[in-house]
């Protein structure tokens, strides 16, 4: 697997030209904003992460905000951008330094700042080891990957893209496989 940076447009993957996705692509990272849109053209998946913001055209894209990026719990709002919406592609969006990924390691913070909060211990203590393991992403590449694929399996008609935020420069990359 190998993140493929999109520098210029001339780096657009074969597998999305022509897509949504290369639309999406082209006015994130380039700024490209040349065509109004009345219908929504795409699904977009990505993380709450508050460093994180696209650069889409008005009416272009549904947006799915959920940790981590995860789609599991959206099923039916997917279907519904995909029934309803009329949507033509999918974009699941994963990003480097996701607090979905090792959660494990901030246990402590996670507690003592619901403690801050006005949580008591314990029961702060059982929220995180309940629901941690069904939000934890593990590697965020390889998570993007396995949402793609299921997510693919269940609506065989559309692209499905991976992509990939760098907090560091705000731009789009693709994963390939
Ligand atoms: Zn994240």
């Amino acid at each position: 697997m190998k993140i493929k940076d999109i520098l210029t447009p001339a780096d657009i993957p074969k597998e999305i030209q022509g897509t949504p996705v290369e639309t999406l692509i082209r006015c994130h990272n380039f700024g490209e904003d040349r065509k109004q849109y009345d219908n929504a053209e795409i699904l977009v998946g990505m993380c709450m992460d508050n460093r994180k913001v696209l650069r889409v055209p008005d009416n272009f894209a549904y947006i799915i905000r959920t940790a981590g990026g995860n789609m599991k719990y959206s099923d039916f709002v997917i279907s519904y951008a995909v029934a309803l919406g009329k949507i033509k592609a999918i974009a699941i969006i994963g990003h480097d330094d996701c607090g979905m990924c090792g959660l494990h390691n901030r246990k402590e913070s996670y507690i003592k700042g619901l403690e801050n909060a006005g949580w008591d211990k314990d029961t702060a203590e059982q929220h995180f080891d309940s629901f941690s393991p069904i939000f934890e992403i593990g590697n965020e590449e390889d998570f993007v990957i396995s949402e793609v694929k299921r997510i693919k399996n269940r609506y065989a008609k559309l692209i499905v893209a991976p992509l990939f935020y760098r907090v560091s420069d705000g731009l789009l990359s693709y994963i390939e496989e």
